[in-house]
C-alpha cells in the first residue's frame, strides 16, 4: 500500500480545517510569468482563524511559502515542496476603518485599493492602479511606483507566524525599506489599513488613467512577465545597467530580455522556468562585466529545478550562455 500524498495526511491531522488542501496544483496557472511546476500540496484557508489553526498544526519541518498573484515571482520548474498557501474569498474585505483611511484583506489586487480610495475621494493611493499584486505581496515588497511605496501609506498591518500566533504590526514593526520587508519571511499578512488624505474623487481617477497610460506605453504589461526583474542599486537604475552591456532583446530559448523595458524579462512562448532564470543570471554577468556591479534579484524564485540542472548562479559559474 502506497503512503497517503501531503494533502490527505495534513487533512486527517486537522478535523476541524475549513479550508481547502489541494495536492499537486500547477502554479503555472497562479503566476504571471506562466512557468513553473507544481505545488506539492496548495492550502487556501477559509479567513484569519483558519489559516492560524492550519499553521499551529503543521508540522514544523514542513516548509509553507505564501503566493500572493504571482507578479514577482518565478516558480521553479520540478515545482515546490511542502505547502503553498494562497489567500483568496476570506482575505478579500474593503472597508472604511476612520477619516481617510481603509482597512484592506491580504488578497485584495493592489488596484482595487485604488479603486476603493477613489471611490471614497481618499488621495494618496492612485500609485496602486499600477502595480498588479495583491494588498499581502505589496507589503512583503513594500510595493511602490510613481514615486511613492507602500511605506508611505501603510499604518498597520496584521499577520500570522508559523506557529499560528497573530500579530498586530505598526508601520515602524514592518521595517519597509525598497523592495524590503523586516517582517520575518514565514509571517504571512492578512490585511493592513491604509491613511490616505482628503481628495477629489474627479482628480484621482485622472490620476489613476494617467498611472494606466505611462505603463501601457512604457511596460511589456501585457506579457508573461514579472516585473522589474532586478533591484536598482544604489544611485543606478538596472534597466541602463542592462541596456549598457548590450542585453536588451538578449533571448535563451523563449525567454527574452523585453525590448520595450529591459529589466523586464519576457516568457515570449513556451519559456521553462530554467530559461528566464539562466537569461536572468545571464544578464547579471553581463552587467557585472561591463560595469562592475552586481545587480539583485527583485523578483523571488521559487522551489526546485530539474534535476541534475544547475540553477542561479552556478549556471553563469559553469560558463553556460
Ligand atoms: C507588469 C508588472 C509591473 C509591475 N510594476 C511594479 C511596480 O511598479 N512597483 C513594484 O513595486 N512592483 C511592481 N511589480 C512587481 C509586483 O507586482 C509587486 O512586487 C507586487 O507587490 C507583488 O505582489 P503579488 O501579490 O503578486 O506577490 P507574489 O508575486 O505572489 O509574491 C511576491 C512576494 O510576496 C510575498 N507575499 C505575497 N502575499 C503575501 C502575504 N499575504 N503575506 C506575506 N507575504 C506575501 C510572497 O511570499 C513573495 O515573497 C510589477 C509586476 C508586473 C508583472
Amino acid at each position: 500500500m502506497s503512503a497517503p500524498d501531503l494533502s490527505t495526511s495534513l487533512a486527517a491531522h486537522m478535523p476541524s480545517l475549513r479550508g481547502r488542501l489541494t495536492g499537486g496544483v500547477r502554479l503555472a496557472d497562479l503566476t504571471w510569468f506562466r512557468v513553473g511546476g507544481p505545488a506539492e500540496v496548495l492550502f487556501n484557508p477559509a479567513d484569519a482563524a483558519d489559516l492560524a489553526y492550519f499553521l499551529a498544526r503543521l508540522p514544523p519541518q514542513i516548509p509553507v511559502f505564501v503566493l500572493g498573484l504571482g507578479s514577482n515571482l518565478l516558480v521553479r520548474d520540478a515545482g515546490v515542496p511542502g505547502v503553498v498557501i494562497r489567500l483568496g474569498r476570506g482575505f478579500a474585505s474593503i472597508a472604511s476603518s476612520g477619516e481617510h483611511r481603509l482597512r484592506v484583506g491580504a488578497a485584495v489586487p493592489d488596484v482595487k485599493l485604488a479603486r476603493a480610495a477613489a471611490d471614497a475621494a481618499i488621495s494618496g493611493l492612485a500609485f496602486y492602479r499600477g502595480i498588479p499584486g495583491s494588498i499581502g505581496g505589496a507589503l512583503r515588497m513594500n510595493a511602490g511606483a510613481h514615486g511613492r511605496e507602500t511605506r508611505d501609506v501603510v499604518i498597520e498591518a496584521r499577520a500570522v507566524d508559523r506557529q499560528g500566533r497573530m500579530h498586530v504590526l505598526a508601520l515602524a514593526d514592518l521595517q519597509l525599506s525598497y523592495r524590503h520587508c523586516g517582517v520575518p519571511a514565514d509571517w504571512i499578512f492578512t490585511e493592513a489599513q491604509f491613511q490616505g488624505s482628503a481628495g477629489n474623487a474627479d482628480e484621482i481617477l485622472k490620476q489613476m488613467s494617467e498611472v494606466a497610460d505611462y505603463r501601457e506605453a512604457n511596460q511589456p504589461i501585457k506579457q508573461r512577465t514579472g516585473g522589474s526583474t532586478f533591484k536598482n542599486p544604489p544611485q543606478a537604475s538596472a534597466w541602463k545597467l542592462i541596456d549598457q552591456a548590450g542585453c536588451r532583446g538578449l533571448r535563451i530559448g523563449d525567454a527574452k530580455v523585453s525590448e520595450m523595458h529591459c529589466n523586464f524579462l519576457i516568457n515570449d512562448g513556451a519559456a521553462t522556468a530554467e530559461d528566464i532564470e539562466r537569461l536572468g543570471e545571464t544578464v547579471r554577468a553581463r552587467v557585472k562585466a561591463v560595469s562592475g556591479i552586481a545587480l539583485q534579484w527583485e523578483i523571488i524564485r521559487l522551489g526546485c529545478g530539474r534535476p541534475g540542472q544547475p540553477i542561479g548562479e552556478a549556471l553563469v559559474e559553469a560558463g553556460t550562455p
